[in-house]
């Protein structure tokens, strides 16, 4: 369903289906945002707490580790709010003006 890293393609290669409808608008990174800082920050505090490291510790390994944890999970969390999205027939409010 992606063309690119994060660009949503036009259409479904398997059956067609129109992603037109797909907008996961801020949605992957709030929770991207949550997740990470919750699997990092929680893993920093253990590791501050049991070991004591210097500081350029958490510089070389959780600072990639940041970066991996996030664009890792950034498009499978896109993907699943597409998906959503589309099984809950979600859609911007309209107005029924007649
Ligand atoms: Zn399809």
């Amino acid at each position: 369903m992606f063309k690119g890293f994060l660009d949503v393609a036009p259409r479904c290669e398997v059956c067609g289906l129109d992603y037109s409808f797909a907008d996961a608008g801020d949605g992957p990174a709030v929770f991207v945002t949550l997740i990470a800082g919750f699997l990092v920050l929680g893993a920093a505090l253990l590791v501050d707490v049991e070991y004591e490291p210097p500081l350029w510790v958490y510089v070389v390994f959780f600072l990639p580790l940041t970066l991996l944890v996030c664009l890792g999970l950034l498009r499978p969390l896109k993907g699943v709010l597409i998906a959503s999205q589309y099984k809950n027939k979600a859609a911007p409010g309209r107005l029924d003006v007649k």
